[in-house]
């Protein structure tokens, strides 16, 4: 137990992740009592796996360093990505806070921020990033355990919702008894980690590596279901397209985006790679074992030494002198991969290439290449919400007393893989949070 709290529950958050700790530091900073129930025995949830930056546009780390960017932008580029198939109103309103949620998390989780210069599919720098080696979570679990208004209870499943007659919900049933609260928020995340939701909504994915939380077992979905919720955009997820496999690090976009390219076992290219994480995910869940093979050459390897010597001491990336030499310990044909370096030269600087792709330099030896895999990192869709976080019915109707954010909420990405833009998952699990918080604190506080 992290604190103990002053009074009653007025308000219970079910989940200890990102979007559960942004909303009770938010509702605990405008003066609400409020406890954080936790399955599981620590916090953090799938966000401690995310990797280490949230993209937010209007803060004031953006504005020191004169930035140009809006969250009229940042809402474009999200529907740029997922062809305008996410909630109009949602998206905006989750692009409009992202720049407050950074600036909150610089002042009460202590968070120093930089804005990094990967843009990463994005049209602004608006990654915001630390240098200390903490998650996202460690520093939210610091500002949980300094805010007193919280009480944090660990190994506490919330099992439902208690509700009256019209659908009013009252309170939570957890696996040590019922407990009443005026307000409830849904913050346990996304389903990535449960078989059966898996392959009831995304089927195709059943056997994909899930490397996040084991805790996102989609319970939040449930509930809200249960307590007459309707559910949007089930099908969709973010992918990854450069897992290396359980307990190791995936390969960063960076070298990819900065020219590096996958082939199948042939040798051969199947698609733009800089459709990242979307398109080639899907490019490579259609080749045999769902794998494909990531090339790189000596500069982008000198892009991130310390990151790639990683994999390349412990056996996993590969460097030869030739193209061709490089098939061998990668166990893809040699013929394939040296006439699609070749033709990547060809192109590289001058043009476009079949897929429509920029190559920005040609390969220079010597080679290197991993054998990486797509992974299900987190799944996009869940219970319909208005922009407060308020939990909704078919009928357009709330559910009173009823949040929900994070994994648990329909997010921005769409309906399928291609529609997630980096960020959106940390952009549904905080900006949910801080709004169903805001809300939620509002009407409480009245
Ligand atoms: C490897 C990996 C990399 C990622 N990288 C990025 C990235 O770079 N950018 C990005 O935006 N997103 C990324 N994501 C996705 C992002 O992490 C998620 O979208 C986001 O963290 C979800 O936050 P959440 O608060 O909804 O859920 P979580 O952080 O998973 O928190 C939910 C919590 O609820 C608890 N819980 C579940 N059920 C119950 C219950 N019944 N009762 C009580 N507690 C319960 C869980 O144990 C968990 O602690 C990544 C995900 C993974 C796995």
């Amino acid at each position: 137990m992290a604190n103990s709290g002053a009074d009653a529950h007025r308000l219970i958050i079910v989940g200890a992740g990102g979007c559960g700790m942004m909303a009770a530091l938010v509702a605990a900073g405008k003066g609400v009592s409020l406890l954080l129930l936790e399955k599981t025995d620590g916090a953090g949830g799938s966000t401690a796996f995310s990797s280490r930056g949230i993209r937010a546009a209007g803060s004031r780390f953006q504005y020191a360093l004169g930035i140009e960017d809006s969250p009229e932008q940042f809402a474009r580029d999200i529907f740029g990505r997922n062809g305008n198939e996410s909630d109009p109103a949602l998206t905006k309103r989750l692009a409009e806070v992202s720049g407050p949620v950074a600036d909150f998390l610089a002042d009460v989780a202590r968070i120093d921020f930089t804005v990094g210069e990967f843009v990463f599919g994005h049209s602004a720098r608006r990654a915001h990033s630390w240098t200390e080696d903490k998650t996202i979570t460690d520093f939210l679990f610091e500002a949980v355990e300094r805010q007193p208004k919280i009480q944090t209870r660990f190994s506490t499943s919330v099992l439902s919702l208690q509700q009256e007659g019209d659908g009013t919900v009252i309170g939570v049933v957890t696996d040590s008894g019922p407990i009443q609260a005026a307000k409830v928020i849904l913050a346990s995340g996304g389903f990535g980690a449960s078989q059966e939701l898996v392959s009831q909504y995304i089927p195709s994915l059943v056997g994909v590596h899930f490397p996040g939380h084991y805790g996102s077992t989609g319970e939040g979905i449930k509930m809200g279901l249960s307590a007459g919720a309707a559910i949007e955009n089930m099908a969709s997820f973010q992918p990854y397209p450069a897992y290396v496999g359980p307990g190791m690090r995936s390969v960063s976009p960076e070298v990819i985006m900065s020219g590096g390219i996958m082939v199948d076992p042939q040798g051969k290219r199947f698609v733009d790679e800089t459709r990242y994480p979307g398109g080639l995910s899907n490019g490579i869940l259609q080749l045999p074992d769902k794998q494909a093979y990531e090339i790189l050459d000596q500069r982008l390897y000198e892009l991130l030494p310390h990151y790639l010597e990683e994999f390349l001491t412990s056996g996993l990336l590969h460097q030869a002198p030739t193209a061709g030499q490089l098939a061998g310990p990668l166990g893809i044909d040699a013929a394939g991969l040296e006439q699609t370096v070749e033709e990547y030269n060809k192109v590289a600087g001058v043009g476009a290439d079949r897929f429509g792709r920029t190559p920005p330099e040609p390969f220079r030896a010597p080679f290197y290449g991993i054998k990486v895999k797509a992974a299900l990192y987190h799944t996009q869709g869940g219970l319909k919400v208005n922009t407060d976080g308020q939990v909704l019915r078919a009928d357009g109707s709330v559910i009173p007393n009823l949040y929900a954010g994070g994994g648990v909420a329909t997010g921005v990405s769409g309906t399928g893989m291609e529609g997630y833009l980096p960020g959106n998952g940390q952009l549904a699990s905080l900006g949910l949070g801080m709004l169903a918080a805001e809300h939620a604190a509002a009407s409480l506080m009245a």
